[in-house]
């Protein structure tokens, strides 16, 4: 096994194992090259070094994505991510110096939740496998999120493990849901344990998964289905891990949510007052507390757009629990650094925790 292990990392070691690619926006290309000759840009705080952390960033397995295609044909999910560009590994890292990106943590978006157990096995073993010779041959720029088959809760919770301990991996990406099931579905709680056993980070990423009736609402101009639908399956998401109990069952969870946990954050007061103001709609003692202290002790990335935007989820959970994403390679934001030393009202402190001093330690990664 381990012979033919390490044949398969030479083989997957090159550029060519992975492909870098955004998160379910087809027909958007990718982020535009930066010009030539741009060199990196080390990010100083009070004349210290800091190593910046982005840990919303994109890319795809292109053998796993041919597995999918051929024992899946009609997976619905697979078509946009295969529809979407590669990118050179030289035009990655040279995006990553100009916005002044020192490690940039990889995660695969999961088209895979709605395949059989072995292909979902095979599909997992080979991302994960790439993610991991990828990471070592390029350890002091990426650190990759095991990809997991969440629809098999107790092979999630092995091919997690397996990640982590075997491979390298530093937690896991998950969607906001999963094949229709929320993350709080009991039937998830094996890896939810496992998660909290490892202290293993789960980055969740939403994909517009909507009713058939929501659906139909975001559809039209202007990408709702993204801009709206996005973060409202985050904060559904989110939501149900709180009031469901999820939260309290597994309370050591390291939950990370993109794109500023969605709506959640900025309006988290109102989870608060709906049981106090409709009690008998809510089960006695579920959540044991109230729901915006399980708000603040999850992680947030950046990518809220304005340092006002910022500053509020800052104020909501606190500077230590918000991470620089930058949803790499779409050109969401130009600069994401830049976007957290504009944010009012932080200390040196606060802003070196965001952008990599609180990722490096939650992902146990090197220091500068
Ligand atoms: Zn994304």
């Amino acid at each position: 096994m381990r012979t033919d292990r390490r044949t398969f990392l030479k083989d997957v070691a090159g550029a060519a194992g992975l492909m870098f690619v955004g998160c379910g926006v087809a027909g958007v290309g990718a982020q535009s090259a930066p010009r030539a000759g741009v060199t990196r840009r080390p990010l100083v705080v009070k004349g210290r070094r800091i190593t910046t952390v982005d840990i919303h960033a994109h890319c795809a397995v292109p053998q796993a994505n041919e597995l999918l295609r051929q024992s899946a044909p009609t997976t619905a999910a697979q078509g946009s991510l295969l529809a979407l560009d590669g990118e050179p590994l030289a035009q990655r890292l040279a995006a990553m110096d100009a916005q002044g990106i020192d490690i940039a943590v990889l995660s695969i978006n999961p088209n895979w939740y709605d395949v059989d157990r072995d292909v979902a096995a095979k599909v997992i073993s080979v991302q994960n496998e790439a993610l991991a010779a990828f990471c070592a041959a390029h350890a002091d720029r990426f650190a990759a999120f095991a990809s997991v088959a969440l629809q098999f809760p107790d092979l999630a919770a092995h091919q997690l493990e397996e990640g982590i301990r075997k491979l390298g991996l530093r937690g896991a990406a998950i969607g906001g849901s999963v094949a229709g099931a929320e993350l709080a579905d009991a039937k998830f709680h094996p890896f939810w344990a496992k998660a909290e056993e490892l202290g293993a980070v789960v980055f969740i990423h939403p994909q517009a998964t909507g009713s058939a009736a929501l659906n139909n609402r975001l559809r039209g101009n202007g990408l709702l289905g993204n801009v709206i639908g996005n973060p409202l399956e985050t904060t559904i998401a989110l939501s149900h891990l709180i009031f469901e109990g999820t939260l309290d069952r597994f309370p050591g969870l390291k939950i990370c949510a993109a794109h500023g946990g969605g709506y959640l954050p900025s309006y988290m007061s109102r989870s608060d007052h709906g049981c106090q103001t409709f009690p008998a709609q809510c089960a006695p003692g579920v959540p044991k507390l109230k729901p915006t202290e399980y708000v603040k002790r999850m992680y947030y990335d950046s990518l809220v757009f304005t340092p006002e935007a910022l500053r509020h989820l800052v104020a909501e959970v606190g500077a230590s629990h918000v991470v620089m994403g930058t949803d790499y390679p779409y050109p969401w934001v130009d600069a994401p650094v830049d976007h957290v030393l504009a944010t009012p009202l932080l200390s040196d402190a606060d802003r070196e925790a965001i952008l990599g001093g609180t990722a490096r330690t939650l992902l146990g990664l090197r220091t500068a």
